[in-house]
């Protein structure tokens, strides 16, 4: 007999991992079916943000930052250390036990809230039934009154870099590195490029971020873009702009291989060779094999699953949520659209509010912001204020030594709404969670100027950014607010 449940999921990554823990907390009968492998070819739940993506990369970032201001900062803290060295496999080693507390975690919350779990491969046919094959099994049909799509995504791979072992890597294997590169080559100066680069960087790599576009992170606030490019490359990062990779060689053999890059700038055909490649150029929805010719689901021109507003697809009780549909490809969007679609399931009516979309670049100083920035604003003809408050005049930063950044507060010229919040330091992404429950309330910039903050915080530099945008910070010579546009 055909096993059925209220609900089944494709996918367990965070997506899809939300959307099962909901519907079991609502009182449906739910199963997640997700066919990752961790390194022993072991069922691993947590998808590509536990695995592969989000955490172990902050557990490396992390690791090296701490690495670098061991060697920099501390004797100007007025600590003295001995001689600082980095210790690569106990790094990774790390890395992967963080990793293996938090998708052990995801396996013990399903248990506690009776969501099956089940190894392999998922696949959708007409009438939300699903074909479930295990890891080196047969296809078994089970059915559902609803089906939750969670698949992910896959890192873009460009044929002028195929990857190659160790050598030529995605993001994946910049994370399983044992030891340090003495020349990395990066493909794209995107988020995963930066977060990667830095971490190699601050471990000794000599870093080449080899960029195709003219302009350096176009989707920040272009002050913060301008201001990141100059701190990054003071970092060592060598950032190029403009260079779009054209070719990849092997050279050499056994230790000795190497990997020649050939690129394209204003100057023309240029070759650098390096110990290892990083190729960091997007992520792509990963639909392969989901969707049966019955299944009534359909891709949109990009080849993202279609779905509407409330994440619904075009076949009766079928949702797809996360990074193979629409919008920012981030974990914390793909996790509220599980849930959204979890409690719409049980007559609930939440909505995403894909205004108010954290994104957060973990490099140092972090980049974070939400809403709108001035650059688009200008394009749109708004007419805004902006109240930007510096690192540098705020004491917690200074007596942090944190004085590198800016929190930029965008708010309209005739309401005060806040329209979007930028931010540039240390702990830019815990600061962002303030912008957006501000502006998840509509608040006006006078009404974050209004409120109370703990003194001394980094935090009094959002209230200090908010003040200004009105004209009236307390640690800073005001300009009189002058409507842009
Ligand atoms: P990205 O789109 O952020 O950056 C890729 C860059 O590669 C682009 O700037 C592009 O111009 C460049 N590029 C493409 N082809 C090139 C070529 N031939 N030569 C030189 N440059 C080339 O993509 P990503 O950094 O790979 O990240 C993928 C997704 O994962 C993004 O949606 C990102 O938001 C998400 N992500 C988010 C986080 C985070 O939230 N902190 C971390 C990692 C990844």
């Amino acid at each position: 007999m055909t096993k059925s449940f209220d609900v089944i999921v494709i996918g367990g990554g965070p997506a899809g991992y939300h959307a099962a823990i909901r519907t079991a907390q609502l009182g449906m009968k739910t199963a997640c079916i997700n066919m990752m492998l961790d390194g022993d070819d072991q069922p691993v739940l947590g998808g590509t943000c536990l695995n592969w993506g989000c955490i172990p990369s902050k557990a490396l970032l992390d690791a090296s930052h701490k690495f670098v201001e061991a060697q920099h900062d501390f004797a100007d803290l007025g600590i003295k250390t001995g001689k600082v060295e980095a210790d690569v496999p106990q790094m990774i080693a790390r890395k992967n036990g963080v990793v293996g507390k938090l998708t052990g975690g995801v396996a013990a919350l399903f248990e506690g809230n009776g969501v099956t779990a089940l190894a392999g491969k998922g696949r959708l046919y007409g009438g939300c039934q699903v074909g479930f094959t295990p890891h080196g099994g047969e296809e078994e049909m089970l059915s559902a009154q609803h089906v939750i799509l969670a698949p992910g995504s896959v890192p873009v791979d460009i044929p002028p870099a195929p990857l190659q072992d160790d050598l030529i890597v995605d993001s994946t294997g910049a994370l399983e590195f044992t030891s340090v590169p003495k020349r990395l080559g990066v493909i794209g100066a995107g988020v995963i490029g930066l977060e990667l680069g830095s971490v190699w960087n601050r471990l000794g790599s000599e870093t080449i971020l080899l960029e195709a576009m003219d302009e350096f992170l176009p989707i920040a606030d272009n002050r913060i873009s301008r201001d990141a490019l100059r701190i990054f490359k003071k970092q060592g990062l060598d950032i190029r702009l403009g260079a779009r990779v054209t070719a990849t060689e092997i050279k050499g053999r056994g230790k000795q291989k190497t990997v020649l890059v050939t690129y394209q700038d204003k100057a023309g055909e240029q070759t650098l060779e390096f110990d290892r490649l990083i190729v960091a150029v997007g992520r792509r929805p990963y639909t392969e094999g989901l969707l049966a010719p019955d299944a009534g689901v359909n891709l949109d021109e990009r080849g993202f699953l279609f779905v509407n507003d409330l994440c619904a697809t075009d076949a009766p009780n079928v949702y797809a949520v996360g990074d193979v549909v629409r919008g920012p490809m981030l974990a914390h969007k793909g996790m509220e659209e599980g849930i959204m679609v979890a409690e719409r399931i049980a007559g609930h009516k939440p909505v995403v509010n894909y205004e108010t979309v954290p994104s957060v670049i973990y490099t140092h100083p972090e980049i974070a912001w939400v809403g709108k920035t001035e650059q688009q604003l200008k394009m749109d003809g708004e007419s805004f204020n902006v109240g930007s408050f510096p690192y540098a005049a705020n004491g917690r930063a200074l007596a942090a030594g944190e004085n590198e950044g800016m929190i930029r507060v965008i708010a309209d010229a005739e309401t005060d709404r806040i329209l979007g919040v930028h931010v540039m330091g240390a702990q830019a992404s815990e600061l962002i969670a303030q912008a957006v429950i501000s502006m998840e309330f509509s608040a006006s910039a006078e009404d974050l100027g209004l409120i109370m903050f703990a003194h001394p915080t980094l935090s009094e530099g959002v209230h200090e950014a908010a003040l200004a945008a009105r004209g009236h910070a307390i640690h800073m010579v005001n300009r009189a607010p002058r409507a842009k546009n």
